[in-house]
């Protein structure tokens, strides 16, 4: 009697089941599709229609990197190579919070590997400024691999970056200069004049005392 009750609740519970999962699939059919025809025809841009937080290619706006290097060390497999040099200080406005934030080194260099990039955003996490940061472009299938190797600043950015960095190291030279020179000057001002003694007597060729004594 127990196997016969077991037996019919079995069924119960398998013809419930179906019920329920031909219920969802029945519900689709009363909705509008929502396929997207991807990529030959879509409503609108693809990008405006993936989620906001989506982690596509890397970019980096190079106006706002002070080139802290702290992506590059961050990134567990060597994605990213920066080179810079030294310009004068800048302030900087963080895509972050706003904030003005001073820059003193320029890249001019800034290679992404994106083949390589595993999107795990531990070079976007430290970012002071915001610079680096996930775009939702993804379409990147290229026969070449190195279109996927970014190399961000470009020759003309190169040349006006190592123009500045000219500029700075001129100016640094000559502020030290004149650092330099005022501290010569003032060694000299403060140096205690040589005091005016006058010459011991000299003594009588007979061997007397000097006068007065
Ligand atoms: S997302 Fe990850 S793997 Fe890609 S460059 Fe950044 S740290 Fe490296
Ligand atoms: S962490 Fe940000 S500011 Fe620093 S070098 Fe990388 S992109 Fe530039």
């Amino acid at each position: 009697m127990q196997a016969v009750a077991e037996y019919v609740g079995n069924i119960r519970r398998s013809a419930g089941t179906i019920l329920n999962g031909m219920a969802v699939t029945f519900s689709y059919m009363f909705r509008p599709p929502i396929t997207t025809q991807y990529p030959d025809r879509t409503p609108k841009p693809i990008t405006d229609m993936i989620p906001e937080r989506y982690r596509g290619f890397l970019w980096v706006d190079l106006d706002i990197c002070i080139s802290c290097l702290l992506c590059e060390r961050a990134c567990p497999i060597d994605c990213i190579k920066i080179e810079d040099a030294k310009i004068d200080k800048i302030l900087v406005t963080s895509a972050i919070d706003g904030k003005a934030t001073p820059k003193i080194k320029d890249p001019t260099r800034f290679d992404i590997n994106l083949y390589k990039c595993m999107y795990c955003a531990l070079c976007v996490e430290p970012c002071p400024t915001g610079a680096i940061h996930f775009t939702k472009e993804f379409e990147g299938a290229t026969p070449n691999l190195s279109d996927l190797h970014l190399r961000l600043v470009s020759p003309e950015r190169k040349a006006k970056v190592m123009e500045a960095a000219d500029e700075a190291a001129k100016k640094e030279a000559a502020k030290k200069a004149a650092k330099e020179a005022a501290a010569a000057a003032a060694a000299a001002t403060a140096a205690p004049a040589a005091p005016a003694t006058a010459p011991p007597p000299a003594p009588a060729s007979d061997g007397a005392p000097p006068a007065g004594e």
